[in-house]
């Protein structure tokens, strides 16, 4: 126990293996003078209490086969005595529905006397815990200010009710209730509860994802691209459950995003990983934060195929029907129009009708049920390309005209689209270019001198053990000695690249992970800077035809909600956002 958010952790977790369907939690002083959690749980019997205080004492693991299949949250049986040597404890508990006479284990000081006497209360578990460290001077000290504390708890029960949506979290601090989140069961419940821990902006910028595959199912959120973060603040991967931060997860997901994230930018997401217990290990750390896959390449593999899948929807029409930086004003506006709200999980992703319609009823989508009702061209004469009915218009609408040289204005069922014409098409060429590579392959070319490398001797193990997905990579590199390499082949592409980097930081995912982005992103930078020279400039007049076909275009293409450089290809300004702008309908 390092801090009063480390008891309410550990708290929690105890009254959800206990199947509290609610849990509240009372605050005193950032938690150094009380924490008291109270749940409707399974209680504990009257002569399990004195020994649940004991050391080593857990009621959740009977066999052998339990320890190897850890489902429940936790197992060390170690939590209540460490913090029963640290601070006044108090743990009253009943198992009865039927009567309210429970029971009462009283624990203070190092000699951990307890004494169990009869105290009232309902089916469920109290864990009161006062004067955290009063007697261990030197970690109360390295408390840090009450507000920094009751931060941290703050996050502790964010990432809790996170992941179990289906029980009611209750948090007052300082007599004053701070978070009230009701159980959520439907879709829109969940999503509302994810607005309201991760904010709005996010729940209003996500693209659902879910997706099974034999014993792994992956579902939650993931921020579009044009919604990311200056920090990795908003981040939250579950596995089975319990959050965690690793490196193999993190860098799936990156390399999900890779290249339609600004640069510098972090992406923001609420996943969900569920898989067999036994399949992850989750003791390699004390606080569990760390995770050990046992199929670690397959587990990198799935989350990185189902968010590139999910991130590549991200164009017009498809999983979010428009486009912006949030940080701008376009984004807040587009975002109080609740245009586009992101699939809950479960939903397609496939068309542009249904999205709409279950958007409205996620959070955010209040003004947005209005404006959909109101359907297309009631407001105004129907321009000639829109008589032939509303199911006939594409997403990005069509071209009116072209502003400036840069901009070009289309009109769609919505309202007006304003489309980034250069940042547009580098996009189309970049996917272009890249889908060609895929079909042909990566051509390799001997290297004029073969390059010697001093590497360790698992990454020399490594070369032969792998050979064959570095010849994928378009890479031939030799074991010459027990620490030496030679690298004979690169990729054609890259055959002008730093050989010596490439082939090390290849080395080094390969081990770490398994597999390796190092090629494909080399050459995807490569491809990017030719898409940039090869894509229509600024001031270049197109016909009305020609920027038709440029929409469609974009319609057709993967990512193509952003450009390669992460930031957006176009916004949407509905009609009711232009009505605001004049005030109409005040
Ligand atoms: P562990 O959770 O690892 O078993 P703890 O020290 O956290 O160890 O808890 C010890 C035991 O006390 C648990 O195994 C459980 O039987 C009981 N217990 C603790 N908190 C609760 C609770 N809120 N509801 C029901 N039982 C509880
Ligand atoms: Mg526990």
């Amino acid at each position: 126990m390092e801090r009063p958010a480390s008891v309410v952790k550990e708290a929690i977790e105890n009254s959800l293996d206990a199947g509290a369907s609610r849990i509240e939690i009372d605050v005193e002083a950032g938690g150094t003078r009380l924490l008291r959690i109270r749940d409707n749980g399974a209680g504990i019997p009257e002569a399990d209490l004195a020994l649940s205080l004991a050391r080593h004492a857990t009621s959740k693991i009977n066999s052998i086969e339990d320890l190897e299949a850890v489902a429940s949250l936790g197992f060390r049986g170690e939590a209540l005595a460490s913090i029963a040597s640290v601070a006044r404890l108090l743990l009253t508990a009943n198992t009865e529905a039927e009567s309210a006479r429970g029971h009462q284990a009283l624990c203070e000081g190092r000699e951990m006397t307890v004494e169990v006497r009869p105290a009232p209360h309902p089916r469920g578990t109290t864990l009161e815990v006062r004067d955290l460290f009063y007697n261990t001077p030197a970690r109360r000290k390295f408390l840090r200010t009450e507000k920094t504390e009751f931060g941290h708890i703050l996050e502790v029960i964010k990432r809790q009710a996170l992941s179990r949506p289906e029980v009611t979290f209750v948090l007052s601090h300082n007599g004053k209730q701070v978070i009230h989140y009701s159980a959520a069961h439907t879709d829109s419940e969940q999503k509302r509860r994810v607005a309201a821990i991760c904010g709005k902006e996010f729940a209003e910028h996500t693209v659902a994802v879910e997706r099974s595959a034999g014993p792994l199912r992956l579902w939650g959120w993931v921020a579009e691209p044009t919604f990311s973060r200056s920090q990795a603040d908003l981040q939250y991967f579950f596995v089975n459950g319990r959050v965690i931060r690793d490196k193999l997860v993190s860098h799936a997901i990156r390399q999900a995003y890779r290249d339609v994230l600004f640069h510098g930018r972090h992406p923001a997401f609420v996943l969900f990983l569920e898989l067999d217990p036994a399949g992850v290990d989750v003791n390699v750390h004390p606080t569990k934060h760390e995770v050990r896959f046992r199929e670690s390449r397959g587990i990198h593999d799935f989350l990185f195929s189902t968010l590139s899948r999910a991130l590549g929807d991200v164009r017009p029409g498809h999983a979010s029907v428009t486009a912006g930086p949030s940080s701008e004003g376009v984004a807040a506006r587009q975002g109080a129009m609740g245009l586009e709200v992101g699939g809950l999980p479960g939903s397609p992703v496939s068309s542009l009708e249904p999205r709409h319609l279950k958007g409205l009823s996620g959070a955010g989508g209040g003004d947005a049920s209005h404006y959909y009702a109101r359907g297309v061209g009631t407001s105004s004469a129907p321009q000639p390309e829109f008589s032939a009915g509303s199911a006939e218009i594409p997403p990005l609408g069509f071209a009116i005209a072209q502003l400036h040289g840069v901009y070009i204005l289309a009109e769609n069922q919505h309202g007006l689209v304003l489309v980034d014409m250069h940042a547009a098409h580098e996009r189309i060429t970049y996917e272009r270019l890249k889908g060609a590579r895929d079909t042909t392959g990566i051509t390799r070319q001997p290297l004029l001198v073969p390059q010697t490398l001093s590497v360790s001797a698992r990454e020399a193990a490594i070369c032969a053990e792998q050979a064959e997905e570095l010849a994928a990579l378009g890479v031939w590199v030799e074991p010459v000695g027990e620490e030496m390499v030679m690298v004979r082949e690169l990729p054609a592409a890259l055959i002008e690249a730093d050989a010596e980097a490439l082939v090390r930081d290849v080395l080094s995912d390969l081990l770490e992970f398994g597999t390796s982005d190092r090629v494909a992103s080399s050459m995807d930078e490569l491809l990017s800077t030719m898409a940039c020279h090869g894509s229509v400039r600024a001031n270049r007049r197109l016909t009305l035809p020609e920027m038709n076909a440029l929409l469609r275009d974009m319609e057709e293409t993967e990512r193509s909600g952003q450009c390669n450089h992460g930031r957006p290809t176009w916004v949407q300004l509905g009609m009711t956002d232009l009505d605001k702008l004049f005030l109409r309908g005040r």
